[in-house]
């Protein structure tokens, strides 16, 4: 028997997925709050101190690679924050990291947007981040890569086609199959979660016109265009 709502229920938000015309039906976004040592000091933080912490973003947040984006409301200091990106397939609860890789369907390329200014007032007056974080279309992925193999190398920022980021993925502070174990914790991990796993230095701002594209080796880009 169909499930009826008091009005239609809202679209299943999606990414796409590489040489599949199937889609990745998106559950929920969690995000790494640092895990590149360079990242951590440049804000302010030592990086040798602390578990890896998260926040979330909406599942509706997501946007595809080569879209065009409003700049955001509420902010004059839009920035980017090229991320790697892990697509969980299989549910999980307070895993180990011998198995945490077993929960991954995939990878991608990811920018996690953020109103830099909003988030600044929020952490100067000790409030959730949310809205700095959190807001509409604020998730830009590329395309995800079947397979638990973590990808290695580099990945890179480019602004108007300016390097802006460029790091090696071993310089994570927590690995992805820790992030897994320590977010399985606090959360049971569904198919359709996806967990950016943090930036390296080199964030930095976005103007209108620009065009914003993060380059992972291996993984399809995660471009965006803000006007
Ligand atoms: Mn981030």
């Amino acid at each position: 028997m169909a499930t009826d709502f008091v009005f239609p229920a809202p679209a299943q938000p999606s990414v796409a997925v590489e040489d599949r015309t199937e889609r990745f039906p998106v559950r929920r976004i969690f995000c790494v709050g640092r895990n590149y040592a360079d990242h951590a000091r440049e804000m302010g933080h030592d990086p040798n101190a602390e578990p890896p912490f998260f926040f979330t973003k909406p599942a509706d947040a997501v946007v595809e690679s080569g879209s065009r984006i409003a700049y955001p409301t509420a902010t004059a200091d839009l920035h980017h924050e090229a991320e790697l990106v892990v697509a969980i397939g299989r549910a999980g609860a307070n895993v180990t990291e011998a198995e945490a890789l077993s929960l991954v369907w995939g990878y991608a390329a990811g920018n996690d947007l953020t109103r830099r200014d909003l988030q600044a007032e929020a952490k100067a007056a000790r409030r959730p981040w949310d809205m700095s974080k959190g807001f509409d279309q604020s998730a830009v992925m590329g395309a995800i890569r079947q397979g638990s193999a973590i990808p290695a190398g580099r990945m890179r920022c480019m602004v108007d086609g300016v390097v802006t980021q460029d790091t090696d993925l071993d310089q994570m502070i927590w690995p992805v199959p820790g992030i897994i174990m320590h977010l399985s914790r606090l959360v049971a991990l569904a198919p359709g979660d996806l967990i950016f796993t943090g930036t390296p230095a080199g964030v930095g701002p976005i103007a209108k016109g620009q065009v914003c594209r993060v380059e992972i080796d291996g993984l399809a880009p995660a471009e965006v265009t803000v006007f």
